[in-house]
């Protein structure tokens, strides 16, 4: 197997941005599989789900947004704890920033290790790093689910289940089933499940499938503008989960050590999943949680930019 470079290093190329309209109220902020960015555009104020991983990269979505409406960015949900979707949240100024309880624990427990370790890991996706001014903190935690009523807009901020971290948070506008899911969902992008729960992730998919979004925005690739699109990205998901955590679960049982079950997953899932954007970078930490949680680890261990480079070199090197 030739060396292939760290994470995310080889991956150098600018991507192009889409800005969607979904409804009168809602848009996507997409770019061909890097991290996407939702926005709701209530009667009095707008929300950006998401942020991007930058104050300065903000501002490109601010700019887009300052295309369609002129009333304030007052709130920033946070799908999930990643460094890539929330460092970017100073640049909205926002009155409130939103997360479920679970997310901020994470916050408080492991963000400042993750964000060293995603900062190395995508050097391309932290544009101008220096804008960010540490951590970022959510003002308004919930539990399980809240209503947020943007004028006569009504919001759902919900936790569904766990699936690609613990405090995965999809945001949801009933009257026009419209659904933001974060990383929960991808498409024609490879599922990160390096901070997962695979056991809970199908189940967590078919409660976003029950309430059968007429549009969905993923964490990455394309806004589904269809129901049949909708449906794609949730099989999509959930095919790669199922797969990956089969593979790596009948090579832990036949007592095969880590690197051999990853190759053993990487050939089985290269002719299926392997074209999909980042696949060659999520696929050794994919394993090892997979393996973790198949053997003696039921919640993800911390990732550590030194513990990213060891496991590289030892399932790469
Ligand atoms: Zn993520």
């Amino acid at each position: 197997m030739s060396t292939k470079q760290f994470a995310s290093h080889a991956d150098t190329e600018e991507k192009k941005v889409s800005f969607d309209r979904l409804s009168d109220h809602a848009y996507a902020y997409t770019a061909e599989g890097d991290p996407n960015s939702g926005v709701v555009i209530g009667d009095d104020a707008v929300m950006v789900i998401d942020t991007q991983a930058t104050p300065v990269m903000a501002q490109d979505v601010i700019r887009r947004i300052r295309e369609v409406t002129d009333k304030p960015i007052r709130y920033v949900t946070l799908s999930h704890y990643h460094a890539v979707r929330v460092l970017g949240a100073s640049g909205y100024r926002p009155e409130h920033i939103i997360a479920s309880r679970d997310t901020y624990d994470l916050i408080v427990e492991r963000g400042q290790q993750d964000m060293q370790s995603e900062i190395e890991r995508f050097p391309r996706l932290f544009r101008a790093v220096e804008s960010v001014p540490g951590l970022t903190w959510p003002t308004i935690r919930f539990e399980k689910r809240m209503t947020l009523m943007l004028g006569k807009l009504q919001v759902e901020i919900m936790q569904l289940g766990r699936g690609h971290t613990k405090g995965d948070t999809v945001v949801w506008l009933p009257e026009e089933k419209i659904l933001f899911s974060g990383d929960l969902v991808e498409f024609d992008a490879t599922p990160y499940t390096g901070d997962a729960y695979l056991t809970d992730w199908p189940a967590t998919l078919d409660a976003i499938a029950a309430l059968q979004p007429s549009k969905l925005v993923p964490g990455r690739g394309a806004s589904l503008q269809t129901p049949a699109e909708v449906k794609a990205g949730l099989e999509g998901t959930r095919a790669f989960v199922t797969a990956m955590f089969e593979s790596v679960k009948r090579g832990a049982a036949a007592g095969l050590d880590l690197k051999s079950v990853y190759r053993e997953t990487y050939a089985t899932l290269k002719p299926q999943f392997g074209h999909w954007v980042i696949f060659d970078h999520c696929l050794p930490f994919d394993v090892t949680r997979a393996y973790d949680e198949a053997t003696q680890y039921k919640d993800p261990r911390i990732w550590t930019a030194q513990r990213d480079k060891d496991m590289w070199l030892a399932l790469e090197g």
